[in-house]
Formats: structure tokens, C-alpha cells, sequence
């Protein structure tokens, strides 16, 4: 038996139109906003997320599917979404558009992960990115779109994390500073941190060690180090934020994966979710599409994974696919009368009634219960290629009609007993 591959799964017809409502969702609010949509190929250059997502993330090292296309070039299933898309701005010099493009996504990403719930090897991402905006007001905008989107999926117990990473120029000097604080407490702390001052200083904050967290607590805090404008500027995201009544926590311990990310960063975590507690991030850029070969542009972006908002969102009533009609053929060895039925389904489907043509062979008594099943509203038997029983399965009521007057029955809505 060939089952689907480890980490991924089957998105069955009842979770697609879950999927579908998320869609609608994103559709309604960002498209709302002035965001379109964008899509990128399933697969890059390798290169492109080397370059635009950082060789010591967890992505680069470890994550990507990567592989020969057979021409000596690598290619790369998209881990992400944001590195392409850029990408995609560049190529298509949407520079000379009228600035900032604003776009969301909704497609599938792929991440050599160790798959438990909530994580998969191929899975959703719903997004957004703004090229070409630098000021707060854009940040704090995404940042509320997304907060609006897991209101409208019933996601429950969110909350905010927020925090500034100003550039890169002050995190090499921060984690120099850093660095050397860990190293003059080096015996308080827990085996693992020492072993990973020089490697990723900033771990030490996540420490579940108590020693470790004592000395944390007193240790100096990258938002304490902002340079006047970036601090001025997240203040104006926070200020932004607060009028909007949007709740967050000021984390100066957030670091997330990608090694672009300048100024703002945020992300979204859910209570039931459990381990993977992760609903969606982001943060600003305005140094990738620069560092893409671009011109320098400010740039800001979230993404959001389908499956922990559909789990931690609430459950959303699905009324089944309405059906106005389904046509049987009585007598299923005639086979004029088997045209005539289905000619009949066609041309209610063009009349704009949700048809259907019995497919299956089932005798006329099975039919019948086939057709409450599905709740249809009308069954059409059609005994010959000139007449048919059109019952309304409500009333029960039925009648014999020419079988060209079945569609203009129907849509009159007139009473057949
Ligand atoms: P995590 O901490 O869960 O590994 P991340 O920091 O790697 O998340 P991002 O790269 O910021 O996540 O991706 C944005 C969102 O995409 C996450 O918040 C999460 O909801 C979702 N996501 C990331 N990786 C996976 C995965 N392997 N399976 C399902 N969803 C994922
Ligand atoms: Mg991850």
C-alpha cells in the first residue's frame, strides 16, 4: 500500500472548504486594504534563500529541500514565501510601480522538519509583504491585518510578542556586548549556554536553566541599544497599536529565524496550540532586496501557517453544496432516454441550477434515497426521451411534464400537485 509521504497529508473535501473560508478571509481583508494577491513558482534557485534567508538559520542549515535539476543547477522547494517575492520584485521591476506594492499569499511551503502536530513537511502559509514602505505606520498596518484575520478564524488565546532588532550594525555590536557579559558570568550558567556564547548568544535568554535565567534577567537588551531613529520608530508602531486597542508584550528576548529582519519584529502565539505554539510572524526587511541584488527598499512581511490557524480557530458551521435538481434515469438500459437525462443536467447547470446526473446505475428506489442524502430539491425521472417525473422531494408532490418544460418548472417555482 503507498501511503502519502511522511509530513504531509491529504487535504479532504471537508477541510478544503475550511480552507476555502481562510481564503475568502485573507481575500476580504487584505484585498480590502489594497493588497493583491501574488504567487510564486513551488521552487528557486537554491541560491535565492542562501542569499535572502541567511546560511545560519535553521532553514538554510537544515530545512531545505534541495536538489540537482539535472543541469548542475541546485533548486530548492520554497521554504518560504518572502525571499521569492522579492525576488519576483525585482525581476519584474515593480520599482517603477507606484510605491510601496502590497501583496498576499496563500500557497504551499515545504520544510524538512520532524512532523508532529502542527508541523509538516508540506505545508500553508498565508502572508503578506509591503516593498517599497518604510514608515511605522506600515508595520503597525500589517501587524493589525493579521490580528484581524485570526479574529475572523475564531483563533483563540493569541497573543502579541513585539520588538525591535534596529539594524544590523547595532545587533554586531549588541551581541559583541553580550557575548562578553556571558563570558564574565560563565560559571552561572547552564552547560548548554556556555557551550554556545560565540555560536548564538541570544539563546542564553530562552534558557529553562535557573542559574542561567538569574543571570539573564540583568543581562543587557538589544531595545535598550536602538539607534535614536529606530527606537523613535518602533515607538510609533507601539503608539500606532495601542490606538488600535491591539494588545502585545514588548519581548526584548524575541529572536526569530531569518537573518534579514530589521526593526520590527512580531509574532503571533496561540494557547491552543500547544508545542507549536507559532501562528504566524514577521518583520521588517530593509535590507533584503538590497542584499538581492535590488535598490535599496524598505520592505515589511508576515506569514502565517494555514493548519495551526484552522486548528486554533474555531470550528465554522459548513452548509453542505446546495442541489437543485438531480435527474435519474428510470429504465437505465435506454439509452436515448440515458442522452435525453443527461442533456437535461447539462442544460439546468447552464440555467444556473446546481445539477446533477445520477452516475452511478442505482435502481430508481436507491436513487430516491441517494437524492435525500444530498438533499436535493427537486429529483427528475425521466421515463422516455420525451417526458419525465419531476418530483419536489419538500412536498413530496410530483408531476408529469415534457421533459424540455423540467428547467422552466423549476425555476418558476411553481407547485407541481
Ligand atoms: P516554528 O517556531 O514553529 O518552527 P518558524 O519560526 O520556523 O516557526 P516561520 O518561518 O516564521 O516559522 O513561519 C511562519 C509560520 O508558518 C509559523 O508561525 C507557523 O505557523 C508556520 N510554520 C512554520 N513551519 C511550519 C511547519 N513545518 N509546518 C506547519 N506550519 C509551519
Ligand atoms: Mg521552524
Amino acid at each position: 500500500m503507498i501511503q502519502a509521504p511522511k509530513g504531509t497529508y491529504d487535504v479532504l473535501p471537508r477541510e478544503a472548504e475550511r480552507r476555502g473560508i481562510l481564503e475568502a478571509h485573507v481575500q476580504r481583508i487584505f484585498g480590502g486594504a489594497g493588497y493583491r494577491r501574488i504567487e510564486t513558482p513551488a521552487f528557486e534557485a537554491t541560491e535565492l534563500f542562501a542569499r535572502g534567508v541567511g546560511a545560519s538559520t535553521d532553514i538554510v542549515q537544515k530545512e531545505m529541500y534541495s536538489f540537482d535539476d539535472g543541469g548542475g543547477r541546485s533548486l530548492t522547494l520554497r521554504p518560504e514565501g518572502t525571499a521569492p517575492i522579492c525576488r519576483a520584485y525585482i525581476e519584474h521591476g515593480m520599482h517603477k510601480l507606484p510605491l510601496p506594492v502590497k501583496f498576499w499569499y496563500f500557497g504551499s511551503y515545504f520544510r524538512a522538519e520532524q512532523p508532529q502536530k502542527g508541523r509538516y513537511r508540506q505545508f500553508w502559509q498565508v502572508g503578506a509583504e509591503v516593498i517599497g514602505a518604510g514608515a511605522p505606520e506600515t508595520d503597525a498596518e500589517i501587524i493589525l491585518l493579521l490580528a484581524e484575520l485570526l479574529e475572523a478564524m475564531g483563533v483563540k488565546g493569541t497573543r502579541l510578542r513585539l520588538a525591535s532588532l534596529g539594524t544590523p550594525e547595532t545587533r554586531v555590536e549588541y551581541r559583541d556586548e553580550l557575548t562578553a557579559y556571558l563570558r564574565a558570568h560563565e560559571s552561572e550558567l547552564s552547560e548548554e549556554v556556555r557551550a554556545r556564547i560565540d555560536l548564538n548568544p541570544m539563546r542564553a535568554f530562552d534558557s529553562s536553566d535557573r542559574g542561567t535565567q538569574v543571570v539573564m534577567a540583568d543581562a543587557p537588551k538589544l531595545l535598550d541599544r536602538l539607534d535614536p531613529e529606530d527606537a523613535e520608530h518602533f515607538e510609533q508602531v507601539r503608539t500606532l497599536l495601542d490606538v488600535a486597542g491591539i494588545p502585545y508584550e514588548v519581548d526584548p528576548t524575541l529572536v526569530r529565524g531569518l537573518d534579514y529582519y530589521t526593526r520590527t519584529l512580531f509574532e503571533f502565539t496561540s494557547d491552543a496550540l500547544g508545542a507549536q505554539s507559532g501562528v504566524g510572524g514577521g518583520g521588517r526587511y530593509d535590507r533584503l532586496i538590497e542584499q538581492l541584488g535590488g535598490q535599496p527598499t524598505p520592505g515589511i512581511g508576515f506569514a502565517a501557517g494555514a493548519e495551526r490557524i484552522l486548528l486554533a480557530g474555531a470550528e465554522q458551521p459548513i452548509a453542505p453544496d446546495p442541489v437543485d435538481l438531480l435527474v435519474v434515469v428510470a429504465n437505465r438500459e435506454d439509452r436515448i432516454a440515458g442522452v435525453a437525462g443527461f442533456e437535461l443536467a447539462r442544460e439546468a447547470r447552464r440555467a444556473g441550477l446546481a445539477a446533477q446526473f445520477e452516475l452511478s446505475g442505482r435502481s430508481l428506489k436507491g436513487a430516491l434515497k441517494h437524492a435525500d442524502r444530498i438533499h436535493a430539491r427537486y429529483v427528475a425521472i425521466v421515463n422516455d426521451p420525451q417526458s419525465a417525473t419531476l418530483k419536489d422531494m419538500e412536498s413530496g408532490d410530483q408531476r408529469e411534464l415534457e421533459t424540455a418544460g423540467v428547467i422552466a418548472t423549476i425555476l418558476r417555482g411553481s407547485r407541481l400537485a
